[in-house]
């Protein structure tokens, strides 16, 4: 067995903040929305928390006998202060809310540290304001792992939560966590694994064994989560693959409810195989019903678990594909059905869920997305991706089709969420695309000046150009100048010479 590979998580603290005097039956929880200006996680609903820093280890929490968990709560404190404002230590109760900004002023103008300040002030932190409930890590996928400690916490009665303007969060409101489950199963919010627990388990009720059932999965004991399901109807199942780094691994997507659909199956590896098959005959013994398996393009580290988990399925469940990758991959996987563009794929159940298949050429010829009208979800497989970059790759690799791609698929009515193939999904799906179109286009640009400057081979125009990107990734960055130059080329910015070289049809300088 290979340990998966990723990102070390670093520790990190989140506060479930309860209203005071709330509904037991039904509490209320203070949720806020991520900005979506934050490349991990923009767009996210979540609870305030952040990661652990240098100070906390220096706080002293009364009734905590054990440093870690002093030190945990004292980030839980201090975070919660720095996002909402609101301070909960013994002896805070007397400040006035003019004392409680000033306080915070202190802090985030680097005057004091926290366990400084909550000294200089006479607080004092108690473990008994702190009810544990759980510890998450983040799954290997993503480009940021954490090992999140939730703590549950009594809002001080005289203190209202404010997004302090925070540059990280965009909003924030009391909800009662049914309703906020509501609004997840309307699919108009996105939610990480251990939120989603968080609200189902309040949704029940500020029962006694409350805190048994928050830590009733073994998920709330580190145990990487593998069934995602940020929205409902799409479980984001990540399995290990030989892909590029920084990625690990590639996302398998699970989609619809009655009926679903498996899209690419990736991993060539018998225990990931046999993970993603435990998961399938899951929901199968739930009574619902594999449809097809679906490729979104014809890459290894997308198709390498596809005989295994037909041969699991009994040979009964279709392959389909585009045409174009169901040819690339004949002799290695059958293709039992052809994909078309705006095909429709209709999967009953609740939530209903209608796929719009869009070819979208560029990274591969046959690569295909699929977009859920309803809810605004976008299937992308490697258009776009939550880490790393997207290789475009000629002759596979076409860069005009790449752009075009990416503008059609800028131009869905209704987009709302990105589901990539690789790391965790984009909440901010149009500024995601208009970074990844403006990305390339500033590419393009030194590209060309650097022609115009007389670099003639993509060895020497990555020299020049590709200044951020480690010399072990050149012979990469080289297949992806090519792809510009042929580009380039072919809108007659630049010739091939007769030796392979290339120059610049307009060398006038002031063009550059
Ligand atoms: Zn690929």
């Amino acid at each position: 067995m290979q340990a998966a590979a990723g990102a070390t998580p670093k520790d990190a603290a989140a506060v479930i903040l309860l209203r005071a005097g709330t509904d037991k039956s039904n509490p209320e929880v203070f949720w806020v929305r991520r900005s979506h200006r934050m490349a991990f996680l923009g767009g996210f609903h979540a609870f305030p928390g952040g990661q652990r820093d240098a100070s906390d280890a220096e706080t002293r929490v009364e009734n905590c006998e054990d440093g870690e968990t002093a030190a945990m709560i004292s980030c839980a404190a201090r975070e919660l202060f720095e996002e909402l404002g609101v301070l909960v230590a013994r002896g805070a109760e007397t400040l006035t809310k003019g004392q409680r900004a000033s306080l915070l002023d202190d802090l985030e103008s680097g005057r004091m540290t926290f366990p400084e300040l909550l000294r200089h002030y006479g607080l004092q932190l108690d473990a008994n304001d702190f009810t544990f409930s759980g510890r998450w890590v983040t799954p290997p996928f993503s480009p940021k792992r954490f090992d999140t400690w939730f703590f549950l916490v009594n809002c001080p009665a005289k203190q209202e939560p404010y997004v302090t303007g925070d540059a990280e969060l965009d909003a924030g409101e009391w909800i009662a966590a049914r309703g906020a489950i509501e609004r997840w199963q309307r699919s108009e919010v996105l939610l990480v694994p251990p939120v989603l627990h968080a609200l189902k388990t309040l949704g029940e009720g500020l029962t006694d064994d409350l805190t048994d059932r928050f830590l009733s999965v073994r998920q709330a004991h580190g145990e990487p989560v593998r069934r995602i399901e940020f929205r409902p109807g799409f479980i984001c199942f990540p399995v290990r693959t030989k892909t590029l780094p920084p990625a690990t691994h590639t996302n398998c997507y699970i989609v619809g409810s009655d009926d679903f659909v498996i899209i690419d199956p990736a991993s060539p590896f018998e225990e990931e195989q046999a993970a993603l098959a435990s998961q399938v005959d899951e929901l199968l013994n739930e009574g619902r019903r594999a449809r097809e398996i679906i490729l979104t393009h014809l890459h290894p580290d997308h198709v390498g678990g596809v005989n295994a988990l037909v041969r699991h399925l009994g040979g009964k469940v279709p392959v389909a594909a585009h045409q174009l990758t169901a040819e690339a991959l004949e002799g290695t996987i059958r293709v039992d059905r052809l994909i078309e563009d705006e095909e429709l794929i209709e999967l009953e159940g609740e939530p209903g869920i209608i796929l719009r298949a869009l070819h979208t050429p560029g990274h591969a010829r046959g690569h295909l997305c699929f977009y859920d009208e309803r809810t605004g979800a976008l299937v992308t497989g490697d258009n776009i991706v939550g880490l790393g970059s997207v290789l475009i790759n000629p002759p596979e690799g076409k860069m005009s089709d790449y752009l075009a791609s990416l503008e059609r698929l800028r131009s869905l009515p209704n987009l709302t969420v990105l589901f990539g193939a690789h790391g965790p999904a984009m909440g901010n799906p149009r500024s995601k695309i208009e970074e990844y179109i403006a990305h390339r286009l500033e590419r393009e640009a030194n590209i060309l000046k650097a022609v115009r400057e007389g670099a003639e081979t993509p060895k020497e125009i990555v020299a020049r150009v590709y200044t951020d990107v480690h010399p072990k990734a050149h012979q990469m960055a080289e297949r992806a100048v090519l792809a510009h130059l042929e580009k380039l080329e072919a809108e007659n910015l630049i010739a091939k010479r007769a030796d392979g070289c290339y120059i610049a049809n307009d060398t006038n300088p002031s063009a550059s």
